[in-house]
């Protein structure tokens, strides 16, 4: 009898059992800091569910997960927090009640926080992302005046030629404040005429690291990380172009942190550059493969299968890095339906010639001519684009070369001795440095 009454009560508590929510284990937690905004990742099992809310005076961000586990990731989160970490001073974490693990972010300055789930993609599961903005969105344009001296614009730049005549308009002019992007003024008229005032500035170049934070890119047998590679390479070319009169480099991605592929182009178009060169590192499943390459966009489809493949596998760097897709942006729509990108695509075909045809001096070709295909990050409609394949990662002896300082150089070098002479046969015409009330349509 005794026995019966025991087996019962296992039996109720099994059948009692699966009705108590399990705990989610926090497998990992990341921290991503950097100006343009710090991200948190948590990553588990199963999706988190969440609540946000924020408190002032002093300013706090607090998160509610249910049904998580304050275990060893989850708290590892207080002592991964820098102290250089531009919006968090520190977080808390702790046990609520039952069933609710509070993080409590003591914070620098007001913030505009998003936080969202991702699902799960390549390496990683179920990822919740907060990410921490500052309230008053940075401005490159701000930025970048204030890294530039007067001194430093240029009065004798051989390579702008101010657009004192009349032009060539296929290209549409297009104005835009730092921080929202405005409508795109298409010349109606045939010509665009700018100030003379506006060709004393030096030639802006957007260097765009690939990959960052999240997203590692491809990965070589030593374990070397695209991301890391791009950005000493991305670094280097910035140092030679600022020594170089009448150019000036700029970095989209500054350090190891993820930026969206459109994000990438806006903040080209913020700062009015005149080129943007995407850095990257090959990588296929035979470690054979390698050489250099220089693609341009296409809109039309892809040059070859390779390059479609390529331009796939690069575009699935929001869905890795992770974009908070609940945040509509107008913008890329209105790119991708509104312009004809003829004119840039010309444009960013010469360039890339000139680039590719420097590479071939210090590296094997992959392919012998500009390819094109897809790429999300080259869809500036008004700044020629390319993105450059350095090398294969997942070439061994590639990889050793992509991971030495003085190759890193000499990519550089090669790449702005292309950037070089695509400007000596093609003279940029001069944009506006700060916009508003600068354009004006004859
Ligand atoms: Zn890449």
């Amino acid at each position: 009898m005794l026995k019966n009454i025991a087996k019962l009560v296992v039996f109720s508590l099994l059948l009692w059992l699966p009705h108590a929510q399990a705990a989610i284990a926090i497998s990992s937690a990341r921290v991503w800091p950097a100006l343009e905004y710090t991200r948190l990742t948590l990553e588990s099992a199963k999706p988190i569910r969440y609540e946000l809310f924020s408190i002032r005076n002093p300013d706090r961000l607090v998160i509610d997960l249910k049904d998580v586990e304050t275990n060893g990731p989850l708290n590892e989160l207080v002592s991964k927090i820098r102290s250089d970490d531009p919006y968090i001073k520190s977080v808390r974490v702790a046990r609520f009640k039952p069933g609710i693990a509070r993080l409590v972010f003591d914070l620098k300055s007001q913030v505009k926080p998003q936080l969202f789930n991702l699902l799960p993609v390549a390496k990683y599961n179920h990822r919740l992302v907060l990410d921490i903005y500052p309230a008053i969105p940075l401005d490159p344009m701000m930025a970048l005046l204030q890294e530039e001296p007067a001194s430093r614009t240029m009065e004798s730049a051989p390579t702008i030629s101010p657009l004192s005549q009349e032009t060539d308009s296929k290209k549409s002019t297009i104005a835009s404040t730092p921080t929202t992007p405005q409508p795109i003024i298409r010349s109606n008229k045939s010509t665009v005429r700018l100030r003379p005032e506006m060709s004393t500035r030096p030639l802006i170049i957007a260097i765009d690291a690939g990959h960052g934070g999240e997203d590692s890119g491809a990965k070589g047998y030593n374990d070397t990380y695209e991301k890391n590679v791009t950005l000493a390479i991305a670094r280097k070319l910035k140092e030679l172009m600022d020594e170089t009169p009448g150019m000036h480099g700029v970095l989209i991605r500054e350090g190891d942190y993820f930026i969206s592929l459109n994000g990438r182009v806006q903040k080209a178009r913020q700062v009015r550059a005149d080129l943007f060169i995407s850095i990257h590192a090959d990588a296929f499943v035979k470690p054979h493969a390698r050489g250099s390459s220089v693609f341009a966009l296409s809109e039309r489809g892809a040059t070859s299968a390779s390059a479609r493949w390529l331009a796939k596998k690069e575009n699935e760097a929001d869905l890795i890095g992770g974009v908070n897709l609940a945040v509509k942006d107008p913008y890329l729509a209105r790119t991708l339906l509104d312009l004809s990108q003829t004119a840039t695509i010309n444009d960013s075909m010469k360039l890339a010639k000139h680039v590719l045809g420097e590479m071939g001096n210090i590296n094997t070709l992959h392919g012998n001519s500009v390819q094109q295909a897809g790429f999300a990050v080259l869809k500036s409609p008004d700044i020629p684009s390319i993105l450059i394949e350095t090398a294969f990662i997942s070439n061994p002896s590639e990889e050793l070369r992509l991971n030495d300082k003085d190759y890193q150089e000499k990519m550089a070098r090669a790449i702005l001795s292309g950037i070089k002479s695509y400007f000596a046969k093609n003279p940029a015409l001069s944009k506006p440095l700060l916009v508003q009330n600068k354009l004006t349509s004859t």
